[in-house]
């Protein structure tokens, strides 16, 4: 029997219900919206900054967003893309910390210089075009690009110390980039819905099934641990429940949802809390992937910034798991294989055998293994200032192509009912970065009378003043929003 009502229920208490909560308590503080999370605490899965690698995805130093083709032409397009939709998060943060609803910016996000370091003459080549081409554009303005060991030595000493001299490197430097606890920013948000009234926050409680009824709306089955099962109803449903999401999509039975699979891949951390070490270090140093890597696992050594912990990071190490979360079940996969998606996993299983052997040679590194790729990006680290940490868990999507064979995605994507009654999110990068725009694209698809006729694009240009516009094209523009952005959030180089 159901015993409440919702006007929008979110499934997941990580960066993506927090944010799609936020936004939509803002555009209609009326609105009754319920958040339910299986475990006892909100914001404990991927979005807990101990599970990510906490970087404000900006493209300034992720090697894997700005490919070259065979002519040796760099494509920055989709750098672009990610940088432009990072800066929609920081207007959105910068708007909640002016309103006193998130808490103030240095607990949540810190300026870290975002920088790339290569080695080897091809990788020193592909810097160079890489960076010629970016810092020509007024989003990527102000990067700075040498090839000159000194000066990498003053930008991240420890990368340099006992590095082979005859060996060329180049390095590129944004001094605005940023380290974020995700987990605090969601914590945050839902902390201050939670403030207003036509909330309910249900932790350690499992979202088993969800059915459509005939009026559009959805019964939602709840299940308390230890307690009996009962039903809500809600008006709109938002399943954010990270790598979870794909079962729940599944059981939602709706048309959208099917075909889609899910390709899960574990992390592991080296992690130094050594402060003689962790105050040498102050940046996101990114590198080149491995031959067969995920673009997720492109490996960098970062300062992070935790609560009132500062430690150095270096990874991720990927892995194989059957586990869609990393509190999930080993039958997570398994169960996810259906008639609709058995054809495309099957087919990129089959397709995809460099990610494989990739995957299996991370799973069989041994402690030594891992400290030396640690070495070769910071020579003279030593054994035992490291220990190791799992990560989150993240989920690739698997998508049937129109041949019914399965791609392997590394992006997100939403996946929403036609009559905007249901919306997911599937897949893992950018990530927490981009929340902000993905949710508001959840909000363009499943609220668009309201967009249109209630004035919610007007109160969504006041919290994101870009909104609408194009932070790619309009040079003025950008240049306004991050004078903006980068003071409220004291970002200021
Ligand atoms: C190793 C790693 C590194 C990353 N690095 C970065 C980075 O540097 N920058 C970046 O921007 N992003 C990064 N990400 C991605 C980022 O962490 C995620 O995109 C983001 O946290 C996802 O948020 P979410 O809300 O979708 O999922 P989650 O944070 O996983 O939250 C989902 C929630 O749903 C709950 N849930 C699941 N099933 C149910 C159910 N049936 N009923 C009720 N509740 C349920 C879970 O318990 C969980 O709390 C990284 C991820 C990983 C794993």
């Amino acid at each position: 029997m159901s015993n409440k009502k919702f006007d929008v229920l979110l499934v997941g208490a990580g960066a993506m219900s927090a944010t799609l909560g936020a936004l939509l308590r803002e555009l209609d503080p009326d609105l009754s919206i319920g958040i339910v999370e299986r475990l006892e605490h909100v914001a404990s899965e991927s979005t807990d900054g101990w599970n990510n690698a906490g970087t404000g995805h900006a493209a300034y130093c992720e090697l894997n967003y700005t490919s070259e083709d065979d002519n040796g032409d760099i494509d920055i397009s989709k750098a672009l893309s990610i940088n432009s939709q990072f800066e929609v998060s920081l207007q959105f943060w910068s708007y909640l910390v002016e309103q006193g609803k998130l808490p103030q910016p240095e607990s949540f996000i810190n300026r870290t210089p975002h920088k790339s370091f290569v080695w080897g003459e091809k990788n020193v080549d592909f810097l160079r075009k890489r960076y010629q081409k970016m810092s020509a554009h007024h989003l990527f303005e102000g990067m700075e690009y040498t090839e000159s060991a000194d000066t990498v030595e003053q930008w991240v000493p420890l990368v340099m110390r006992g590095r082979d001299p005859s060996i060329p490197i180049a390095a590129t430097k944004v001094e605005h980039g940023s380290d974020i606890d995700f987990g605090a920013v969601a914590r945050g948000m839902i902390a201050n819905i939670a403030k207003q009234p036509n909330f309910d926050l249900m932790v350690g409680h499992s979202v088993e099934n969800l059915s459509k009824n005939a009026d559009g709306s959805w019964t939602v089955t709840l299940d308390p641990k230890g307690k009996d099962s009962y039903d809500v109803e809600a008006t709109f449903v938002f399943l954010g429940a990270g790598g979870a999401a794909l079962p729940l999509l599944q059981k939602s039975d709706i048309p959208e949802g099917i075909g889609y699979g899910g390709f899960p891949v574990t992390g592991q951390w080296l992690v130094c809390t050594n402060p003689v070490i962790v105050s040498q270090h102050h940046a996101k140093v990114y590198g080149k992937a491995a031959v067969g890597a995920p673009p997720m696992s492109v490996p960098h050594l970062d300062t992070r910034n935790i609560g009132d912990t500062e430690a150095l990071l270096f990874g991720p190490f990927a892995g194989f798991t059957t586990k869609f979360l990393k509190k999930g079940s080993v039958m997570d996969l398994l169960s996810s294989i259906k008639m609709g998606n058995i054809k495309p996993m099957l087919s990129v299983g089959m397709n995809n055998m460099d990610l494989t052997k990739y995957l299996i040679s991370e799973v069989f590194q041994s402690d030594t293994e891992r400290m030396d790729s640690l070495r070769e990006f910071y020579p003279e680290a030593q054994d035992s200032d490291w220990s190791l940490k799992n990560a989150g868990q993240r989920v690739q999507i698997i998508k049937k192509d129109s041949e019914g064979k399965g791609t392997l995605e590394f992006g997100t994507e939403i996946v929403s009912a036609a009559d905007g009654s249901l919306a997911a999110l599937l897949g893992a990068s950018p990530g927490a970065s981009t929340a902000v725009n993905t949710m508001v694209d959840v909000i363009e698809r499943c609220f668009k009378d309201k967009l249109d006729n209630q004035g919610w694009a007007e109160k969504l240009k006041q919290m994101i003043p870009s909104y609408g516009e194009s932070l790619i094209e309009d040079a003025e523009l950008a240049k306004r929003v991050r004078a903006y952005t980068q003071t409220t959030l004291k970002l200021k180089v």
